[in-house]
């Protein structure tokens, strides 16, 4: 399982296919890409390796795009398939996600959501969480970022996530707890993945995710970390990657 992201002015594509296969050792059921093209979100993703992914995009997608977010997969909640695979779309159509881990209380939170008029096509965890992201936002009416550190102070489990508003796509949200995270800082641009050989070509610059932290990466204003819990501001600690 693994989760690769790519904001910046390059391709997103190939560093998030590239990225996926880096991660393969890790394990995986299924793989998944979303794209923002410019105009519209771009979702492909299959059962099987990230070369059934790249067989798939071909055919589904145009592949343009300098935002987007890459999946692999290791079932936990719902069988491998099409559509139990990541990216997950809210109901809205605007928001989509990448998850690795569990979101142990899953079924009290889904049936809420239920009973407030959302409607599920997988069978996963993640397709909940995102849903619950969405919700928050609108109710609260707040912002990405606070709407995911409020759905997150709702969830029991482990997670690393990324999730991007197709409304608002020069900005990415990521969190962490329990499952790693890292980012990897270019010039104006920014790669997310779970371990840092998908972007380690690109930059030696990191910062790896503690538990219970959340960032925003924004393109050409920077990154902000804060704790999930507490909303305290969290200085970013930059790594120069050795290897
Ligand atoms: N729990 C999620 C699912 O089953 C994510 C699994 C993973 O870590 O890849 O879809």
């Amino acid at each position: 399982c693994g989760i690769v992201g790519y904001l910046g002015p390059r391709e997103a594509y190939p560093i998030i296919i590239e990225g996926l296969k880096r991660l393969e050792y890790r394990g995986y059921d299924s793989a998944g890409i979303a794209l923002f093209d410019g105009n519209d979100l771009k979702v492909s993703k299959t059962k099987g390796k990230v070369a059934d992914l790249e067989a798939r995009s071909e055919k589904e997608i145009t592949k343009h795009g300098s935002v987007g977010i890459g999946h692999t997969r290791w079932a936990t909640h719902g069988v491998p398939n099409d559509v139990n695979s990541h990216p997950h779309i809210s109901n809205s159509g605007e928001l989509v996600i990448i998850h690795n881990g569990i979101i142990e209380n899953y079924e009290s939170l889904k049936k809420e959501l239920i009973s407030r008029g959302y409607t599920f096509q997988s069978d996963t965890d993640t397709e909940v969480l995102v849903n619950l992201i969405e919700d928050v936002k609108k109710q609260e009416k707040v912002k990405l970022g606070k709407a995911v550190q409020i759905a997150l102070n709702q969830v029991i489990g482990a997670y690393a996530i990324a999730v991007f508003d197709k409304n608002k796509p020069e900005e990415i949200v990521i969190a962490r707890l329990g499952s790693p995270l890292a980012i990897g800082i270019g010039e104006d641009e920014f790669f997310i993945a779970s371990d840092a050989s998908p972007f380690l070509e690109y930059t030696k610059d990191a910062i790896y995710l503690e538990d219970e932290e959340m960032a925003i990466i924004r393109f050409h204003k920077g990154i902000k970390i804060r704790k999930i819990k507490d909303d305290s501001l969290v200085d970013p600690y930059i790594q120069k990657l050795q290897l």
